[in-house]
């Protein structure tokens, strides 16, 4: 067994520790390399639960909250999912062995291609890295049985709502500013009767986009 593969077995065993039951789950991010979604410099601290630098001021997500939002998600075979922060592609390439078909999409077109590169190299064909707002959705694929959204907006984008299927869920954190945001699951029970559970506190970066946060102000979009 070689370091990287020990050091997953490791972030698996805490994650079952720390409540993820879900054993596809548990199987999915034993077969991802998560080294080889952040730069070689921070190898070293793939399997370490936290969050890591991607560039661009973005992160990795920390992989307990990864599993965390897969499994509110409740992620079945023939599932379409949509997630929108595509980021390294990592929590991609985990959906992409959980269900039918994944699309994500990344609106830093630098972090875009790093991610269709690396999903590319691990052979995931139903995974597929669009650049573009994702607040507005991706309409050509709706509806879909789960959306996951992993940056935090200031509401729920109304686009991604109508694109849930009758019983999809979307996994979002929502909050006025980073450091009072909620994660929030939303069930659509039929065509205008949404759930709403809020599943506790949680920090992401901003959610930019027409249906999000305005991008600041001189940050020029690559
Ligand atoms: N899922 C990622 C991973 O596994 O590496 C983590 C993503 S990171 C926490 C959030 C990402 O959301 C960032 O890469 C950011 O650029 C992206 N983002 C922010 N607003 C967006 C939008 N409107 N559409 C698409 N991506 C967005």
């Amino acid at each position: 067994m070689n370091d990287s593969t020990s050091a997953r077995d490791g972030m698996i065993t805490d994650m079952e520790k720390r409540g993820i039951r879900d054993a596809r789950i548990l199987d999915a991010m034993r077969h991802i390399p998560r080294e080889k979604f952040v730069d070689p410099q921070l190898a070293a601290q793939a399997y370490c639960d936290m969050p890591l630098p991607i560039g661009e001021g973005q992160t990795i997500s920390q992989p307990l909250m990864t599993a965390m939002m897969i499994e509110a998600a409740c992620i079945e075979p023939p599932h379409r999912v949509l997630e929108i922060g595509a980021g390294s592609g990592y929590s991609a390439a985990v959906l992409g062995r959980l269900a039918q078909r994944v699309w994500t999409i990344e609106r830093l077109a630098r972090l875009a291609r790093f991610a269709g590169a690396r999903i590319a190299e691990l052979g995931l064909a139903n995974v597929t890295v669009l650049r573009g707002d994702g607040t507005a959705g991706w309409a050509p694929a709706a509806p879909f049985n789960a959306i996951l959204v992993t940056a935090s907006g200031p509401s729920v984008p109304a686009p991604l709502r109508q694109q849930l299927a009758i019983g999809g869920r979307l996994i979002i954190p929502v909050g006025p500013d980073g450091n009072s945001q909620r994660l929030l699951r939303i069930t659509r029970n039929n065509r205008d009767d949404f759930a709403e559970e809020d599943l506790g506190a949680v920090a992401f970066v901003p959610l930019i986009g027409e249906h999000g946060f305005a991008e600041p102000a001189g940050h020029r979009q690559r």
